[in-house]
């Protein structure tokens, strides 16, 4: 993605005149009532999920929407503690309600301003004086107009790039909005065209440190921020955010609503929202596994780490793979891993936190645009990638923590399509299986490519079933469909 400070579409049309006229309705599409629909979302953004092709709101959709939509401005609104997978459609699910609000609340104001304006107009007239004149438009690309931003509505992610995915995903769904303004704030970027672009920004999507900076030096007032969401909390946590998070928790105390989303809601999750919220209503959206169900899962036991790399090379020459993730454990394994692909020919990029930030984005940009095959990526920087051509998500190293297992396979398997995701794993690392395993409730099938069996055998043992056919099974693949690859837990103790 080039440049990510981004303003909503419409601004071009949009700067700064209010139009409180008709709602919009695009296209010929035709407006069908829908579950959207019936939550009372305004037709702007119902216009807006349309176009994405959102047929149905997703389980996390259609539960946290109604709870987050405020039905009467005089009553406090709920505030929610969501645990919900990446892929869920938990983005939507905070992004709507929260754009509804500030949107209804805007036009409620810019009719009024209306009213008001009509009636000078009609006094002037009956006293027989001059007519009042608008003020005239200022242009908003001039420097000298640019004020620090208030926003109302703020989004704090724990990554550049899953903020980034968010703003993006704001962007699209505020496209039919006429004057609303979406910022996205991340470290790495340049400050001056970030200052300007957050310019009557109305929702600011965030990593802590930044906004804190930019807070800091009063380029950004928290002062009006009515609605605080904690994306990936959990992450934010593991991250170090804590202090951060107390710090935006105080800069917007007098916010009315507080939404947290995160993949568990563990004791340390518990805290940070008795912290933050006021007795939030708590919504648990279905089990990782079901969730997965389109994601095959498949574990190759190696030898070691020349064994692993074979795998991978074997892997890798799949012809069914579209474009993969391949998951590092350190930056200095995803460098030499990357370096290693790309001298054997594959097109393959590096992606982690110690490149820059514009680096950063051009090989993701380069993802998305087909131009890369294959990613060598760390956790951190794989967190909100959505690209749904990713066919193949590789684990080379394995994740520190389990929840980033779930994280990493979310990759793949996006916008309703079959995935792949395979684990690669020395015997030593045993442990860390098995607390993969109890973590997603579910045991992995593990199995073997001929030629390039382990010479070793795990305590428990794999099911090894040969893999036939092509590298990368062809056949195997379609078999994502007839199930995720787990066997049930009590089967595969027995
Ligand atoms: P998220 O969990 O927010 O990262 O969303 C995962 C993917 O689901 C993204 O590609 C979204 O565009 C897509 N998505 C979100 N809501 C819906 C929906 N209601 N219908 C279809 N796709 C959706």
């Amino acid at each position: 993605m080039d440049d990510l400070n981004l303003h909503s579409p419409a601004d071009a049309m949009n700067d700064h005149a209010p139009d409180t006229t008709t709602p919009m309705v695009t296209e010929n599409k035709p407006a069908v009532p829908n579950a959207f629909a019936q939550m009372g979302l305004a037709a702007e953004l119902l216009a807006a999920v349309r176009d994405l092709n959102f047929t149905e709101p997703t389980n996390v959709q259609l539960k946290a929407i109604p709870l987050a939509l405020q039905d009467n401005a005089d009553k406090p609104a709920n505030d929610l503690l969501v645990s919900s997978q990446t892929g869920s459609g938990k983005t939507a699910a905070f992004l709507l309600p929260v754009l509804h609000t500030i949107l209804i609340e805007r036009q409620a104001l810019e009719k009024e301003e209306a009213k008001e304006w009509a009636l000078k107009v009609e006094q002037a007239k009956a006293n027989g004086e001059e007519l009042p004149k608008k003020p005239r438009r200022k242009n908003p690309t001039d420097t000298r107009h640019v004020k620090p931003a208030f926003p109302s509505a703020l989004v704090l992610c724990p990554t550049r790039e899953l903020a980034q995915q968010v703003a993006k995903d704001a962007i699209d769904l505020v496209k039919h909005c006429k004057g609303l303004r979406v910022a996205c704030v991340v470290g790495g970027m340049p400050y001056p065209l970030q200052i300007a672009r957050l310019h009557n920004a109305d929702l600011v999507v965030a990593t802590p440190g930044r906004l804190l900076d930019l807070q800091r030096s009063k380029q950004l007032h928290l002062s009006k921020v009515q609605f605080l969401v904690v994306d990936e909390a959990d992450r934010m946590l593991d991250l170090g955010f804590a202090e951060d998070l107390a710090d935006i928790h105080k800069l917007t105390e007098s916010r009315r609503q507080t939404m947290m989303f995160s993949a568990t809601i563990a004791p340390r999750i518990q805290q940070l929202a008795a912290r933050i919220m006021r007795t939030p209503q708590r919504l648990q959206i279905e089990s990782t596994q079901a969730q997965k169900s389109n994601i095959k899962q498949i574990l190759f036991w190696a030898d070691n780490q020349q064994h692993k790399r074979k795998l991978l090379d074997h892997w890798l020459r799949d012809t069914t793979i579209d474009q993969a993730i391949v998951f590092a454990s350190t930056q200095i394994e995803c460098d030499a891993l990357a370096e290693d692909l790309q001298q054997v020919g594959f097109s393959a990029v590096a992606l982690h936190g110690a490149l820059s930030q514009g680096l950063r984005n051009r090989r993701l940009q380069a993802l998305r645009d087909g131009r890369v095959q294959i990613l060598v990526a760390t956790d951190v920087a794989a967190r909100g990638i959505d690209v749904p051509s990713i066919s193949h998500v590789f684990n080379f190293g394995l994740p520190m923590k389990q929840e980033d297992y779930v994280h990493r396979i979310g990759r793949t398997g996006r916008a309703g399509r079959d995935g792949l995701a395979v684990t690669f794993a020395e015997f030593r690392d045993r442990r860390k299986i098995m607390d993969i395993e109890h973590y997603i409730q579910a045991n992995f099938n593990a199995e073997v490519i001929p030629g390039l069996e382990p010479t070793q055998r795990p305590a428990r043992a794999p099911s090894h079933e040969p893999r036939r056919g092509k590298p990368g099974g062809g056949k195997s693949f379609a078999g994502a469909k007839r199930g995720n690859g787990f066997k049930p837990r009590s089967a595969a103790r027995s």
